[in-house]
Parts: C-alpha cells; sequence; structure tokens
C-alpha cells in the first residue's frame, strides 16, 4: 500500500533530473553539487542557479531532514485521489544540504500529528508505473538508541 495510489501521474525524467530519478530507482537521494560555488541546489538545472557554473556534480545525501512547512489535502485533486482522504503535500528541507528543499509526503504521519519542525527521513514507494519516488517519513532521533522504546 503506497501513501498516494497508484494511479496517480509518475514523474517523467527529462534530461536534467534523469539522474536524480535514477538515483531514486537506487533507493538514494542525490542531489546537484556545483563545484565552483560549491553549494547544492534542487531542482536540477543545467547551469548553477547561483553563480551560472556548468562545472556541476551529483552528490549523495542523507535523506535526513525536517518538515518545513506543508499542507493537508481534502479535495481530491486528480481523479486517482477520489475517496482517498486527507493526505498531506510536504516541503521538506534536507539536512546539512544548504537550503535544498524537496515536496513530497511524509507517509506514515496522521495530518493531526504533523508539525513544522519534525525531523523526517527519506524512504522510496513506488509509483504506478513502478517507478520509485522519494517520500518521509518520521525519524525518531533517539531510535539509534534502543529501539526497544515500543
Ligand atoms: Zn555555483
Amino acid at each position: 500500500m503506497t501513501y498516494l495510489p497508484s494511479g496517480m501521474p509518475a514523474p517523467e525524467p527529462g534530461p536534467e533530473d534523469a539522474p536524480f530519478w535514477q538515483a531514486c530507482q537506487d533507493k538514494t537521494l542525490k542531489i546537484r553539487f556545483c563545484h565552483d560555488c560549491t553549494r547544492y541546489f534542487h531542482p536540477p538545472m543545467p547551469g548553477c542557479p547561483r553563480c551560472g557554473s556548468m562545472d556541476l556534480g551529483w552528490k549523495e545525501v542523507s535523506g535526513n531532514g525536517t518538515v518545513f512547512t506543508y499542507t493537508i489535502g481534502h479535495h481530491a485533486v486528480h481523479p486517482a485521489l477520489k475517496g482517498h482522504g486527507p493526505y498531506n503535500v510536504s516541503v521538506i528541507l534536507l539536512d546539512d544540504v544548504d537550503d535544498v528543499r524537496l515536496v513530497s509526503n511524509v507517509i506514515d504521519v496522521p495530518p493531526e500529528e504533523l508539525s513544522i519542525g519534525m525531523p523526517v527521513t527519506v524512504c522510496f514507494e513506488p509509483a504506478g508505473n513502478g517507478m520509485l519516488l522519494p517520500r518521509f517519513r518520521r525519524r525518531n532521533p533517539s531510535s539509534e538508541s534502543t529501539g526497544s522504546a515500543r
């Protein structure tokens, strides 16, 4: 069971963002990195939006971040969402990647519990065409310690 129904349109990778989507198929998150100003940026573009450099690379990032902002959708904005119930569309501010933000969904938090600043980590869910999409789940900062809390 995926967070959004499988009938939702899947991304159509273009030349600029194909490596981003390819990394997602390997369950990794890769972000565009400018070798000249040594900053990350997203979405991918042919040149650095800050300094115009074409000397760009891709770097794998941790996928940890926090909820920057979100909205709860109650209306079916796409036919596939009909009868699906409330869902969130969240902007995730990634850790340690300058100010890179991804528009995604937090998949394991009920609408009333979702909050700005909540720590999250990336996970990957298949779209209807089998393509893996980056989504996020709640990250418990102390979950690395014992794992026996519940
Ligand atoms: Zn740059």
